[in-house]
């Protein structure tokens, strides 16, 4: 039996598994604790791996899904910001001469939209786009059945695009992206800057305020926790209806913390998107749906990449 390494890179934990070429039920999976900022993250991951190798059958490749912009035509991760050693790190070349295997790697949101094309909720359809919400926000695109990657493999950062000219400053130091005014950390920050400014709210301000407390709050009929999820959603309607111009997809995929919260943030996205798209056609049929993989989104993008990849294809 030949054998695909799957490997996910996340902020808190690395995780290994080996899945059989024709399948998507792993036969092992093994984890450990990722510690970003101390040394020796690739030295973990390589004992992880070599925990899980096998012995006598053959691993076909390696496919890496890494947090972060990395160009997959190369192998390089640019940078991820839970592991400030890995800038400019060549992990698929290491990886490749370490185990003799081609390896190969993708930024994890691009990978969870591969997957849930290929074994989630987005099975069947030609247009995807996919959108996660949750400490940042970020995306993937299938495109009559290819992942947009763009020229360096940069593209489809859905949440660096402008939604409000001179807004708070981005993570990407930007002023006005959509991830800067509507991920969790953007919801809870409106509620307490609107809380200091004198607005009333059962919420207390502050550093520790999250957005899963704010979604808590609106349900029991905080109308200032209200308020900050329909602001977010209208901007992410904003943002989506633009993305409807640009690919025309079928499926909205969405996943992300932040769409846990039900209704009180997909309904004023829908109302949004349907206020700002240029011609109802683009909505006509339009499926909206929530991940299918859920914590599974990055293995099982990692397994899809491989397969693509070793058919010969980008
Ligand atoms: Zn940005």
């Amino acid at each position: 039996m030949s054998l695909i390494v799957a490997i996910d890179i996340g902020g808190t934990q690395l995780r290994v598994a080996v899945f059989p070429r024709s399948g998507t039920t792993p036969l092992v999976v093994q984890k450990t604790a990722t510690r970003g900022l101390e040394d020796g993250v690739y030295e973990r991951l390589t004992a992880l791996i070599d925990s899980v190798w096998p012995t006598e059958e053959v691993v076909d490749a390696i496919s890496v899904a890494v947090p972060g912009p990395t160009n997959p035509y190369s192998g390089v991760i640019i940078s991820t910001p839970n592991i400030p050693a890995w800038t400019d790190f060549p992990l698929a070349e290491l990886l490749s001469r370490r185990y003799r295997v081609p390896a190969y790697l993708g930024n994890d949101a691009n990978l969870a939209a591969l997957g849930e094309w290929k074994y989630g909720v987005g099975q069947g359809h030609h247009d995807v786009l996919y959108i996660t919400i949750s400490t940042g926000i970020g995306g993937g695109v299938i495109s009559s059945d290819m992942l947009v990657v763009g020229w360096h493999g940069l593209a489809t950062e859905l949440g660096h695009v402008t939604v409000l000219p001179g807004g708070p400053v981005c993570s990407c130091g930007v002023r006005g992206h959509l991830e800067s005014v509507a991920s969790g950390p953007a919801i809870a920050r409106y509620v307490s800057e609107e809380i200091t400014a004198g607005r009333r709210s059962n919420l207390q301000p502050g550093p520790h305020l999250n957005a899963y407390a704010v979604a808590e709050a609106a349900k029991s009929g905080d109308e200032l926790a209200k308020e900050a999820y329909g602001r977010a959603g209208g901007f992410i309607g904003q943002a989506l209806s633009d993305f409807l111009h640009v690919f025309n997809p079928s499926i909205v995929i969405f996943g992300g913390g932040v769409t846990q919260a039900g209704s009180l943030i997909l309904d004023p996205i829908r109302e949004s998107m349907t206020r700002n798209i240029m011609n109802p056609s683009y909505m006509d049929g339009l499926q909206l749906a929530t991940v299918k993989l859920g914590d599974e989104a990055g293995l099982l993008g990692a397994l899809a990449q491989a397969h693509i990849r070793l058919s010969g294809a980008k």
